[in-house]
């Protein structure tokens, strides 16, 4: 089958030459997927439980088990730094519970974190950004250099190729509608130093802020861009390749597509196409899916 102009148009907005040959022999770009039939393997993550989709509760306001203030972050910590004066290590605090929190305590909880270590070398926190009832809901991987200054994830190039893959498929980050306008979130909330991977612990010291971020979105779809947010929120150690191209549900029911993370398609490009079918086989999964 033939491409339409439509699809070449989005292809061409995704910068994929329309002479790229496809991923999957079986299905062409666009074409219905029998999401009836896709295999559900994930199990949930503990994140993912708390992301039912129940009305968000009165909340009061709170901060997870907080560490003490007196630890210098950002800013204060490389001000020591450059009066020679070493910070004291963050001290390990974990947030045993499950956050109840609503946006603006998430948000200053998130602000206060001091959980594990990267909080000594962040400039500021990247909690999230975007429509806060979205029906989609971006998960990335960490803020790199860019993102730990302006504070918003996804605004280095990593983030305008995202821009450039969300308007394909007729959604944003700019003002607009819940099924238009996206949220977008990491897992981790800080830079890890030189943009080095997410370690487990730091993994789980922040996921209960993803979870949170969820819960309180309710999305009707997850989109996981790379390894550290598709293994997050499913809870696996499977690598992406063995978890693109199927439905996985958290716990709520709430099906998350994996993708490969933008900065991946930066450095290989020619996985575009792959990133392709994966929005083609997201959008499927929306049509068919109740309000
Ligand atoms: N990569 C991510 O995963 N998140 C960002 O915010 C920026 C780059």
């Amino acid at each position: 089958m033939r491409w339409s102009e439509r699809q070449l148009a989005m292809l061409r907005e995704m910068g994929i030459p329309p002479f790229w040959p496809q991923a999957r022999a079986d299905a062409e770009p666009g074409a219905p997927v029998a999401v009836a039939e896709v295999a559900q393997v994930a199990t949930v993550a503990q994140v993912a439980q708390l992301a039912e989709r129940t009305p968000p509760p009165v909340e009061r306001p709170g901060r997870p088990t907080a560490a003490p203030t007196a630890v210098p972050s950002g800013g204060a910590a490389a001000a020591l730094a450059s009066r020679g004066v070493a910070p004291a290590p963050a001290p390990v605090v974990t947030i045993s519970q499950p956050l109840t929190l609503d946006w603006p305590a998430l948000r200053q909880a998130v602000q206060a974190c001091q959980a594990c270590g990267l909080s000594a070398g962040r400039t500021q926190t990247v909690f999230g950004v975007g429509h806060e009832q979205a029906h989609w809901m971006l998960v990335g991987e960490a803020p790199g250099e860019q993102e730990d200054r302006q504070g918003e994830p996804f605004v280095g190039r990593a983030g305008q190729l995202l821009d450039r893959m969300l308007h394909a498929v007729g959604l944003t980050r700019s003002e607009a509608g819940p099924e238009q306008q996206v949220y977008i979130a990491n897992v981790i909330k800080c830079r890890p130093p030189a943009n080095r991977n997410p370690q487990p612990a730091e993994v789980a010291q922040c996921a209960p802020y993803l979870a949170r971020q969820l819960a309180l979105v309710q999305p009707r779809i997850v989109l996981a861009m790379g390894r550290f947010a598709a293994q997050t929120l499913l809870k696996t150690d499977a690598p992406i390749g063995r978890l693109r191209g199927q439905v996985h549900r958290l716990d709520s029911g709430v099906p998350v597509i994996v993708t490969y993370h933008p900065a991946y398609l930066l450095r290989n490009p020619a996985d575009k196409a792959l990133v392709w079918d994966d929005l083609c086989l997201a959008r499927e999964v929306m049509a068919q899916s109740p309000m």
